[in-house]
């Protein structure tokens, strides 16, 4: 290769110019420049006169406008962009005048960043990182925060940081700018060894004495090299300076010129094995947990968009989910799967009342029908006034055949049924509904064998039916007593009103339906009844449940996308917010993907604490709402469970993806920039 040949760095007719058109500011104009390896060079010029512009330029975090830049000979125009951050990473090591450490990491994790991105395994990097901070004497530091810092000891953090990779080619813009006398002292002797061990150091300031360390000083100004000498007080400084160090008072200072400050300077650049890695998963994982918990007030607000939003949907749709299923169940109570026998053509036949053709002898061929489980006879239900001691109130009397507690699903509270020779010998006997019983034995007490009056009927009671518990069914007042003697005593006629078919479980209704009709017309000669099938009924409830269902799911999707943008919202303010974070991290080899993997990391992340918060707080709210509002049923499923972390990780995706691209996009020197 030409690397034998060129030097290490060389610009040709090199020119940035910033803007474009009237607005363009031409910065840099025709540099010429050549750096050789283990050279220390010293840029000065007055402020504005381009000296950041070109070190920029030189450190590939911004790109010449025209010329053409060589490192190694090879022309960096050439490089893509994950090229020029393999560069940063592992030729150059960048020491700014702000430091541009990381607040939220330890000096130790600041040093370690760079490694990161090379992919250097932890173990490697915690043991060179604690040595490098232990050499730039900073071994009791190595758990501070930059805050908990001096400025000189941020300064020596990030001379560590650029050696963690190797830092062949330091470039060092005004690094003791901020910085009191001694501890820019400092920083020019680690930066004077760091010469001495082979490192080729380039270094900006318009600070004389600072230049005076460098054997070679450029001047710059208005964009154009102006001097390139050698600098003959070079020497002289030295032992000034080395006379002064040792005179100086340095408690944490061990670079006494004898302790070498990097154990092992040997360049770090080689492309395979596990430097050519970027940040394992686990790695972006513990980088993301450290941004967030490091902000929580932020991450805090960005998860309570999810939680919101989570916690609607899985309650909601529990709640739907427990209203369905209440519904059906209720369905359920009202009827088992019945087909009622009517008079007439429909429930407005008004000439229905005179049909006289629907007789026992009908329930009994229904009742030997294959499809049939159980059938009773129906007359009335009859409007009485019930009599029981001094009190009386309105009922509907029932008259019923002997089954009617199976053919309609009723259940017994207490006594018994009358039975197939009760109702043939027109027993006087009831059994009570409990709301009935409620109002006419307001006290309590044991009803089966008293007597009660309906109109001027008496009849035994024999037992109590439980009334169903629905929200369709009003609360009704029942009475029900066998249908001969409704017919002989009540309502003086000899034919059936109603028939009620149980159909055998499991048998197609529709079926059974059609069935009964066929052998009902035969039997009649003409079709003079219709037939009202409870699971029609069944289903359209259960279909108006499921347009209820989807409605709070509706509702509930509406939070979670507010909560989505919100998520979204929060993370484009913490990208421009953490710009410089990111430049930093630009600066120090990240590559695009790493930032876009580490926003995008931060962002499932958030979602996915947020909804596991979500749905804790669902499971409560169900248990509160289960607890102290009984009518309302909570039914978890785990469909529910599932379709609430799909979407906290698609909301993580979706709201993290944007941020992410253009926090990747950003250019390493404009992010820089921007403070
Ligand atoms: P120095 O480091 O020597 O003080 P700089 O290289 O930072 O100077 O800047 C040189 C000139 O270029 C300044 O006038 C500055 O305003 C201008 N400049 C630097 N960066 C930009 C930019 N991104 N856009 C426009 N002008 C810029
Ligand atoms: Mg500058």
């Amino acid at each position: 290769m030409t690397s034998a040949a060129a030097p290490l760095l060389r610009l040709t007719g090199v020119s940035r110019t910033f803007g474009e058109g009237v607005s363009a500011v031409t910065v840099l104009r025709d540099v010429e420049l050549e750096i050789e390896r283990g050279e220390m060079v010293a840029i000065m010029g007055p402020s504005g006169s381009g000296k950041s512009t070109l070190m920029n330029v030189l450190g590939c975090l911004d790109r010449a406008s025209g010329g053409r830049y060589e490192i190694d000979g090879q022309d960096v125009a050439s490089l893509s962009d994950d090229a020029l951050a393999a560069r940063r990473r592992e030729s150059f090591g960048f020491i700014f005048q702000r430091y541009h450490l990381m607040g939220h990491l330890t000096a130790q994790g600041n040093v370690e960043v760079p490694a990161v991105y090379a992919g250097t395994p932890k173990a490697i990097r915690a043991s060179r990182s604690a040595a490098l901070l232990e050499r730039l004497g900073l071994g009791g530091h190595l758990s501070h925060r930059p805050s908990q810092m001096s400025g000189g000891q941020q300064q020596r953090v990030s001379i560590a940081r650029a050696l963690m990779n190797g830092g062949d080619i330091i470039l060092a813009d005004e690094p003791t700018g901020a910085l009191d006398s001694h501890s820019g002292l400092e920083v020019m002797q680690i930066l004077r060894e760091l010469h001495a061990r082979g490192h080729t150091i380039i270094l900006v300031t318009h600070d004389p004495g600072v230049a005076a360390w460098a054997q070679r000083v450029i001047e710059i100004a208005d964009g154009r090299i102006v001097r390139d000498r050698v600098n003959d007080t070079h020497q002289a400084t030295l032992t000034d300076a080395t006379a002064r160090a040792q005179c100086a008072p340095s408690r944490n200072d061990n670079l006494d010129g004898r302790t070498p400050i990097v154990a092992t300077t040997e360049p770090h650049r080689s492309s395979t094995g596990w430097m050519s890695g970027w940040p394992t998963f686990s790695e972006s994982l513990s980088m993301a947990w450290h941004a967030l918990a490091s902000h929580r007030l932020r991450t805090g607000l960005t998860m309570l968009g999810i939680i919101i939003g989570i916690t609607s949907v899985v309650s909601l749709s529990a709640i739907g989910e427990g209203t369905k299923r209440r519904v059906l169940n209720d369905i359920g109570n009202i009827a088992p799967n019945t087909i009622t026998v009517l008079r007439g053509k429909d429930f407005n036949d008004d000439k229905a009342a005179e049909i006289r053709t629907l007789l026992p002898r009908d329930a009994a061929l229904l009742a030997a029908q294959p499809y049939t489980d159980s059938v009773t006879p129906q007359l009335g239900p009859r409007t009485a006034r019930m009599r029981f001691g001094r009190l009386d109130t309105d009922a509907q009397v029932h008259g019923e055949g002997a089954d009617f507690m199976r053919a309609n699903g009723l259940k017994l509270a207490r006594g018994r049924s009358f039975d197939a020779s009760e109702v043939e010998r027109q027993a006087q006997v009831a059994l009570l509904g409990e709301n009935t019983l409620k109002k006419l034995m307001p006290n309590g007490g044991d009803p089966v064998g008293q007597i009660v009056l309906a109109g001027s009927l008496p009849l035994r009671i024999i037992g109590v039916v439980r009334d169903r518990s629905s929200m369709f069914v009003s609360r009704s007042l029942n009475v029900y007593v066998p249908w001969t003697t409704v017919a002989s005593r009540l309502a003086g006629q000899q034919h059936l009103e109603s028939i009620t078919v149980r159909i055998l479980d499991g048998h197609p209704p529709a079926a059974a339906e059609a069935a009964i009709i066929r052998v009902l017309t035969r039997a009649h000669g003409q079709k003079d009844f219709f037939t009202f099938n409870m699971d029609t009924i069944v289903k359209s409830i259960s279909r108006t449940s499921q347009m209820l269902t989807l409605l709070l799911s509706f509702v509930a999707l509406i939070s979670l996308v507010v909560g989505g943008i919100g998520v979204m919202n929060i993370m484009l303010v913490s990208v421009t917010e953490r710009t410089r974070e990111i430049g930093i991290r630009r600066a120090i080899g990240a590559r695009r993907q790493d930032i876009l993997r580490q926003f995008l990391i931060e962002a499932v992340l958030v979602c996915l604490m947020g909804g596991a918060v979500g749905v804790a707080l669902s499971y409560a709210i169900g248990w509160l709402v289960a607890t102290f509002v009984p009518q309302v049923a909570v039914v978890f499923s785990a469909r529910t469970f599932t379709a609430a972390v799909a979407c906290a990780c698609v909301i993580g995706v979706v709201s993290g993806w944007w941020p992410a691209r253009s926090a990747a996009r950003l250019d390493p020197v404009d992010a820089l920039a921007r403070e």
